[in-house]
């Protein structure tokens, strides 16, 4: 059988491996960190077929400036000359408009949903992440905010999601955690969310245990082309041969596929996250705190809070005290009995979601590189649409049909 190198040990890079392992290829993984805090670890943990308007959408541009003048605003552009920058404004601009959204609503709803069956599946195996169907609630406190919100379940819904539109009373009813100072909220009743490191550990024991070789603290560095294929991987720790090659590098996407001679425009997003442990009194469903976008979801005993996108370069490891403080500033104002203080430095995650201009995925065949698949630029929904990825990248290698349509998710 074939063998198949995968760049990447995030979520995307192990769930290619898993479909892959199971069609019964070679499966071996290089990753350059130690594969425990990554992107794909300290997220919110939302399995969301309910986002299905991508990032790149009318008015995300007018509100981008606005926030870009607030300090703890959940959405910042790092300002600087940049080339790269300036390419990936230009493209999110000729793509944040009405005739984009409406192309990639289905297309993102079908890759969700077929996520969310094969996280049922794994979680049948063992649900040792904490897999749970509660659905998501979409918080508001203002009425434009809430019509917006409204606006989106009805689109929702006519893609066959089952949403409740719920008044300030039935969301204090429904939410028995703790209480809601809110005006109203949509329920999304197809969510579900899991606790995400446990379910990193859950599959890399079952790529363990179908011989899936892991390289962690291994550097990609460079590649030996050959007839229009790529048959050498060169890592800090030496040269592997392969027979296919799949890139699914995240926020580094960019520069290690211009080694390969690929231009791929992805900015890192980065956000940040706590998870306060042992926690009886907490909110019981997953919500947005929609006008702070704050991710909050409980995790087993524990809550998670998760926010901020400021698009910027992934050098940029510093925590913004101040938009963290934008982030305890809505868990209060949202939940005034739970009184969040601010984490500690040392307790605060964060982690690049690797956003493109589209706000679309990646997932293709490379056009000139017979043996690359590219799969890469899940943004804000990498760990909700992973498992369907995963499923695909096996297919596309395998030259089968793929289960879902993919003319969205092309370079
Ligand atoms: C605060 C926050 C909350 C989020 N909440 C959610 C959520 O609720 N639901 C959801 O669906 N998504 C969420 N996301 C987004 C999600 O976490 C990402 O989309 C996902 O983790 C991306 O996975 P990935 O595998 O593409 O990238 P990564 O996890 O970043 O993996 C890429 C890997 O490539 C490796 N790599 C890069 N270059 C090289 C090289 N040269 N050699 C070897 N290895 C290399 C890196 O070390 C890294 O491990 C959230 C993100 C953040 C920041």
């Amino acid at each position: 059988m074939k063998k198949v190198s995968i760049i990447g040990g995030g979520i995307i890079g192990l769930s290619s491996a898993y479909y892959l392992a199971k069609e019964g290829y070679e499966v071996v993984v290089f990753d350059k960190s130690d594969m425990n805090d990554g992107c794909s670890y300290g997220n919110a943990g939302m399995i969301v077929p309910s986002h299905i308007i991508p990032l790149a959408q009318p008015g995300m541009i007018a509100q981008g400036i606005k926030w870009m003048f607030d300090s703890q605003s959940p959405f910042y552009v790092k300002p600087r000359l940049n080339a790269d920058l300036m390419k990936w404004g230009l493209q999110f601009y000729k793509h944040a408009n009405l005739k984009h959204v409406e192309k990639s609503m289905p297309a993102l709803c079908d890759l969700s949903l077929l996520s969310k069956e094969l996280y049922q599946d794994f979680a049948k195996q063992s649900n040792s992440f904490f897999y749970e169907e509660k659905g998501l609630l979409m918080l508001y406190k203002t009425d434009k905010t809430g019509e917006e919100i409204e606006h989106e379940g009805i689109l929702a819904e006519k893609l066959g999601l089952e949403v409740d539109f719920l008044s300030k009373q039935e969301v204090s009813n429904l939410e028995k955690g703790t209480v809601t100072d809110v005006i109203g909220g949509v329920h999304y009743k197809s969510d579900a969310h899991i606790y995400p490191q446990k379910f990193m550990q859950f599959i890399k024991d079952e790529l363990a245990t179908m011989n899936v070789k892991i390289h962690a603290n291994t550097t990609v560095t460079d590649f030996v082309l050959k007839n229009n294929s790529v048959s050498e991987i060169i890592t800090d720790k030496g040269t592997f041969t392969t027979d296919e090659l799949v890139l699914a590098t995240g926020s580094w996407s960019p520069h290690i596929a211009k080694k390969l001679n690929v231009n791929i425009s992805i900015l890192p997003g980065k956000g940040y996250s706590f998870t306060l442990k042992d926690q009886s009194h907490k909110p019981s469903i997953p919500s947005i705190l929609c006008e702070g976008k704050v991710a909050v979801t409980p995790m087993n005993n524990d809550i998670r809070f998760g926010g901020t996108m400021e698009i910027t370069h992934t050098n940029d490891t510093k925590i913004n005290q101040n938009r963290l403080q934008g982030i305890v500033n809505s868990i209060n104002d949202f939940y005034p009995e739970l009184k969040i203080n601010m984490p500690k430095e040392e307790d605060t995650w964060f982690g690049f979601r690797p956003c493109t201009p589209s706000g679309m995925p990646i997932i293709t065949r490379d056009k000139k590189l017979k043996n690359l698949t590219l799969v890469t630029g899940h943004a804000m929904m990498g760990l909700s649409l992973a498992p369907a990825t995963g499923k695909i990248v096996a297919e596309i290698i395998s030259g089968k049909p793929t289960s879902v349509k993919t003319e969205m998710f092309q370079l």
